[in-house]
């Protein structure tokens, strides 16, 4: 209690800190969504400074998201030099609400030449600025907003605020109709349980492989995986819990609510959940936990993986992304209450986003796109591509009943029967749960599980907002016009829960039934980022995006190409770090066991013609042979990487040549590699092996 928050310019500082007048605006500003009053920079921007530098901080800076997808920050010091030749510590209110970066090295997909470096970044007061430790010095960060000199949103703040403003809007609109006439403002709430792998410092340090590209591109599967199922909820080892109450000292102090943690399914694998905020927090958040964990992992002798997919034949991660929307008053929408069939508003809102997730499966997909998901949907791995919804049996159940028309019942949950009288007897939830939908209604609020455990949560939540904003000013343009409100409203319900019924699935999600099933439903199955990214090239969605100002039709435009230029880029590294790996650590290590065993077998053989050889005979062909194939599939390798550099085509086609030929090629030769792993002696294999990664923490 004593440390949480203390390194958060909040609402208490904030209220003790700041004349009364400023407070109250900058509140209106926060709470209500109202335009930010430029008269108070000055107060706020100096209660801020004297705040910090009494905590002990010298620097400042505007931290922002570029599309890079990770955080980024420049530091200046508070320090202004006098005419007697010393300094006082100043900040400016112009200096808290606007910055100005060098944009020219950041992503912006064609959006500006990198000549036209102009960039600025803008005070988001919806979400407190805090002081980050670091090397022994404090800086105060101050979230903003990125974008370019001609206005464009170059960064993931700002069309995730435009979203949860559309979503404010719409949703406001539908609740005025059911006569509330007390909230003032919606906010989408999400909280985001984080995937992550530990692996020891030293380990990590001789893997190029991770150190370049944050998974394993070699690397034979050890004896043991995560098949005996002990590691999930396993006993925290000593040094991992270390590590664990460290992290979550530092978050606490960032007022970041860490709540869980547990150990996850793969050996090595890890999970930490804060509490649910506003989705604009939320996401600044997840960008500390991410940062933090690797920071303090480091301070342990570990390293912190934050990759989909760092070791191939075990569990990847993600991140579930639990999303909700709730009044300024405190209501969550997507709460049932006891009795959901009675509850209008409530299937309203569900409603909505059932449509939301059938009609716009395919940005959903898409934004959860990256290049190291790729390894994760669709590639038999859980959750599947392809989008659909667990709603349960209770909300099933109610959906059933829409559709034949009329509301009767909502099922409620039994006593849970254990058959032990010493056992506490307790009514079980509506719903059992289903570890395999991709989009599953979780009592209050849905969890999307398909986002990557690498990417910022923005872009699920700008498109979550987005097409839930979308669908619910469908609803309220009818319910508006309706001369008898709960008529339209009925047969709105009823045709959702007719028309959207593909989109329900509570079987097993992963099995291959479902696949079939889900293509006869005609539900989309886009396996790979640079498929889903053409949705990007659709008017439809440039319609969509641009009715709500989330995105403009350049910005949409410059985020295909980033999509493509990131897929190339990494696919690139990854292809180069192989090449580099193959040639230099592991043909070496080849040639080095079959001369030992030449040679093995030319001194036995002098020192005794009758000697048995056939062990090293069979073991040096083997070796041979395969070092041979080894050394073909690297030049393919090779080649295929230089032609698809050489492209000049349009990015998607290059992209895809990436994803067709250069990734099949990566994979053979891995193949081979090892091959090659399991045959030669331990101690002259260059590189630690999974065995040591994944169990020896
Ligand atoms: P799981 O059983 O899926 O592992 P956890 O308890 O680890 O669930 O995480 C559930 C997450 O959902 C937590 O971050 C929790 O705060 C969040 N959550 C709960 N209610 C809401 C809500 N109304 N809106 C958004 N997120 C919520
Ligand atoms: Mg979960």
């Amino acid at each position: 209690m004593d440390i949480f928050g203390e390194n958060v310019f909040n609402d208490t500082v904030m209220k003790a800190r700041l004349p009364k007048a400023a407070y109250k605006s900058l509140r209106k500003t926060i709470e209500e969504g109202l335009p930010l009053d430029p008269g108070i920079a000055d107060v706020v921007a100096n209660a801020m400074k004297d705040w910090a530098i009494e905590k002990g901080a010298t620097h400042f800076t505007h931290w922002f998201q570029p599309l890079t997808g990770i955080t980024a920050e420049k530091h200046d010091s508070f320090i202004s030099p006098t005419s007697d030749g010393r300094v006082v510590m100043e900040f400016s209110g112009k200096e808290l609400i606007q910055g100005e970066p060098d944009a020219s090295s950041f992503p912006s997909g064609g959006i500006r030449a990198t000549f036209e470096a102009r960039g600025y970044t803008a005070w988001d007061c919806t979400s407190p600025a805090f002081l980050k430790e670091d090397g022994g010095g404090l800086t105060l960060c101050i979230p903003t907003a990125f974008c370019s000199y001609t206005g464009e949103a170059l960064d993931k703040k700002t069309p995730l605020l435009r979203s949860m403003q559309a979503l404010s809007k719409q949703a406001l609109r539908i609740l005025k109709l059911f006569g509330n006439t007390t909230s003032t403002q919606v906010t989408s709430t999400v909280g985001a349980e984080q995937e992550y792998f530990l692996v020891d410092k030293n380990f990590f340090d001789k893997r190029l492989d991770l150190v370049l590209t944050g998974r394993t591109l070699f690397g034979a599967m050890a004896p043991k995986g995560q098949e005996l199922e002990d590691h999930y909820f396993g006993s925290l080892k000593t040094r991992v819990a270390a590590f664990m109450r460290e992290v979550n000292v530092e978050l606490w102090k960032l007022g970041v609510l860490s709540k869980t943690q547990h150990n996850e399914v793969a050996p090595g694998q890890f999970e930490i959940a804060p509490l649910f905020t506003t989705t604009n927090i939320a996401t600044d958040h997840n960008q500390i936990i991410m940062d933090t964990m690797k920071k303090i992992a480091l301070k342990h002798d570990l390293v912190c993986l934050l990759h989909e997919k760092p070791f191939a034949g075990v569990n990847g991660s993600g991140k579930h992304n639990n999303w909700s929307m709730s009044t300024n008053d405190g209501s969550n929408l997507l709460d049932p209450g006891k009795n959901p069939h009675e509850n209008y508003q409530f299937l309203t809102f569900v409603s909505a986003v059932i449509k939301a997730v059938d009609d716009y499966a395919e940005l959903l997909r898409l934004s959860a796109a990256i290049p190291g998901n790729d390894h994760r949907l669709g590639a038999n791995e859980a959750p599947p591509a392809i989008i659909s919804i667990f709603l349960g049996d209770q909300l099933t159940d109610i959906f059933n009943q829409l559709q034949n028309g009329g509301l009767k019942r909502s099922l409620q949950g039994d006593k849970l029967l254990s058959g032990v009288e010493t056992l506490p007897s307790f009514r079980k939830d509506s719903t059992d749960r289903n570890r395999t939908s991709p989009f599953a209604f979780t009592g209050n609020k849905f969890e999307f599980r398909m986002v990557a455990s690498s990417q910022s949560i923005s872009g699920p939540n700008v498109v979550l907002n987005l097409i839930v904003a979308e669908v619910l000013s469908q609803f309220a343009d009818r319910l508006e016009k309706a001369s008898d409100f709960n008529a339209e409203l009925k047969q709105i319900l009823r045709e959702t829960a007719t028309n959207h019924k593909r989109i329900l699935f509570d079987g097993n999600g992963y099995s291959d039934e479902w696949v079939e099933e889900a293509k006869r439903r005609g539900l989309p199955n886009i396996t790979s980022t640079v498929d889903a990214s053409l949705i990007l090239k659709r008017q439809s969605t440039i319609d969509l995006y641009e009715k709500h100002k989330v995105l403009n039709k350049t910005e949409i435009e410059s985020r295909f190409e980033i999509n493509m230029e990131q897929y190339i880029k990494q696919i690139n590294i990854e292809a180069l770090t192989m090449i580099d790996m193959a040639k230099h650590q592991i043909i070496p290590a080849g040639v080095k066991y079959s001369t030992q065993l030449a040679n093995s077998i030319n001194a036995i053989k002098s020192a005794s013609a009758a000697a048995d050889v056939s062990v090293q005979e069979s073991l040096l062909n083997n070796v041979s042979s395969t070092l041979a194939s080894f050394q073909a599939k690297l030049n393919v390798l090779e080649k295929r990487t230089q032609e698809a550099a050489d492209k000049t085509e349009e990015a998607y086609e290059q992209a895809a040549f990436y994803r067709d030929v250069v990734f099949k090629a990566m994979n053979d030769l891995r193949q081979d590699g090892d091959l090659l792993e399991t045959m030669i002696d331990g101690d002259l294999w260059p590189m630690p092996t999974y065995s040591q990664m994944l169990f020896m923490l």
